[in-house]
């Protein structure tokens, strides 16, 4: 059945698209500030024209957080959005060049189309069919679209403070959103925090004769029996205090994710892979990827590892590690932590240099915000949702919802092979469609829903 919602997307969706693939040719990769800023640009002028009072807010040179708010009625519901973008790199891989934002077989692909300018855009886009085919919208939107949340968002809180009223509101839409393969709208209600940090060892002034391996000091080795110490291999993380903080899930909650449809199968496909890490069966992959806190290794640096052969000692050495964090880890604290565990293991030799870290966020389940949101993603995708009470990432909803304990929400179009910061990122124009869809009815129905 065709409704005046499909007739306005269907009018409207060259220059729906066209807005779309403009948007994601701006190459607003992390540490570009030239295209940080236009894009910040590009989005307050498309919230402009979507009606949106628009403001901008700066720290010292960073990139700029683009606020707009238009509608009102007695619930404001807050757009926490981002035009940042991880890097493109490897560019090799790239079917097509990743800010072509090139069309194939009803999917666009660009760097950002989903993680998070697709979604950005098409909650504006929604507001203005909203108004199009209803008329006044019936609550308060605010969109804070940051410029830093794939670099952790760095300066999100003191960009916040400069106006508390910012995050006043009732609730909050989240960056992203997802359906699984079999078409099932995953609705996530939280999301878990970041520590970055880096390990760096130097045993000698410089690289060595590989013949002296028997009594030079080797960075690499040493930095690799440090590592050692910190994961054991189910993945239990070794650094003393580390699940101290953790609030474990209710019965009921645990319950709840064991219950919830959980694509095994699809992910082992994806990633060609026979089983899941640490020896995870299926049913605690699930649980894991919702409560477990991680220590992961992001990237390792060290001596020779070009083509052929060079027998040399390393005297440098160098880790990235990623810890997502659950309620209520502070990252302050795991740093604290992680140092004192290279410290009591005889470590004091490995540097630690960390980030100031995201902290964890997950919101009610019983909301009106999440009622609304299930019964619009069901609406429009025709498929029962799932709630999800946390991403395994992180988005900095603690910032805009820890104030007021707000319920948060994602709803979007991602699918399981739309490669969000990896080569070919893409999202299908299919899902893109009920994805405004399903936004113009959460607009409709949070105004009222109980
Ligand atoms: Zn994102």
């Amino acid at each position: 059945m065709t409704d005046a919602l499909d007739l306005y997307l269907k009018a409207n969706q060259d220059r729906f698209l066209a807005e779309l693939r403009d948007l994601c040719r701006i190459p607003s990769e992390t540490g570009d500030a030239k295209a940080l800023d236009a894009a910040a640009l590009w989005c307050a002028e498309r919230l402009r024209a979507a009606k949106c009072d628009t403001r901008e807010f700066r720290v010292d040179g960073e990139p700029a957080l683009v606020v707009g708010e238009t509608g009102a009625g007695k619930r404001t519901l807050i757009c926490v959005q981002h035009y940042d973008v991880q890097p493109a790199v490897p560019l090799e891989l790239w079917k097509s060049g990743p800010y072509e934002a090139a069309v194939r077989d009803g999917a666009v692909y660009a760097r950002g189309a989903d993680d998070n300018k697709g979604h950005l855009l098409l909650r504006i886009q929604a507001a203005e069919a909203y108004r199009a085919v209803h008329g006044d919208l019936p609550i308060r939107i605010r969109f804070l679209i940051e410029g830093e949340e794939e670099d952790g968002s760095a300066h999100l809180a003191e960009l916040l403070a400069k106006d508390p009223t910012l995050t006043d509101g009732d609730g909050a839409l989240k960056e992203g959103g997802a359906i699984d393969a079999a078409g099932r709208p995953a609705l996530l209600l939280g999301g878990k925090g970041i520590l970055y940090v880096e390990l760096r060892h130097r045993s000698m002034s410089r690289d060595a004769h590989s013949g002296g391996a028997t009594h030079l000091p080797n960075a690499a080795w040493r930095l690799v029996q440090a590592l050692g110490t910190m994961v054991d291999p189910k993945g239990r993380v070794q650094i003393a205090g580390f699940y101290d903080d953790v609030r474990a899930p209710t019965p009921a909650e645990l319950e709840h994710v064991r219950n919830l449809p959980f694509e095994a199968d699809v992910l082992r496909k994806i990633y060609a892979i026979d089983g899941f890490a640490w020896g995870r069966p299926d049913s605690e992959a699930r649980v894991a990827s919702v409560y477990e806190p991680t220590c992961n290794i992001a990237g390792l640096l060290s001596g020779f590892t070009g083509e052929g052969t060079k027998t040399v000692i390393p005297s440098e050495a160098m880790v990235k590690i990623d810890f997502r964090l659950v309620p209520e880890q502070s990252p302050q604290k795991i740093r604290d932590l992680v140092r004192a565990h290279l410290d009591r293991h005889g470590f004091k030799d490995v540097e630690l240099v960390a980030k100031e870290g995201t902290r964890p966020y997950r919101g009610r389940m019983d909301d009106p915000l999440v009622r609304a949101a299930q019964a619009a993603a069901e609406e429009a995708f025709g498929k029962p949702a799932m709630l999800i009470p946390s991403s395994g990432g992180t988005s900095p909803m603690w910032q805009v919802c820890g104030k007021r304990s707000l319920a948060n929400v994602t709803l979007g179009m991602g699918h399981p092979n739309a490669g969000a910061h990896a080569p070919n990122e893409h999202i299908l124009l299919e899902n893109y469609w009920k994805a405004i869809r399903a936004t113009v009815a959460l607009y409709g129905r949070y105004a009222t829903q109980v």
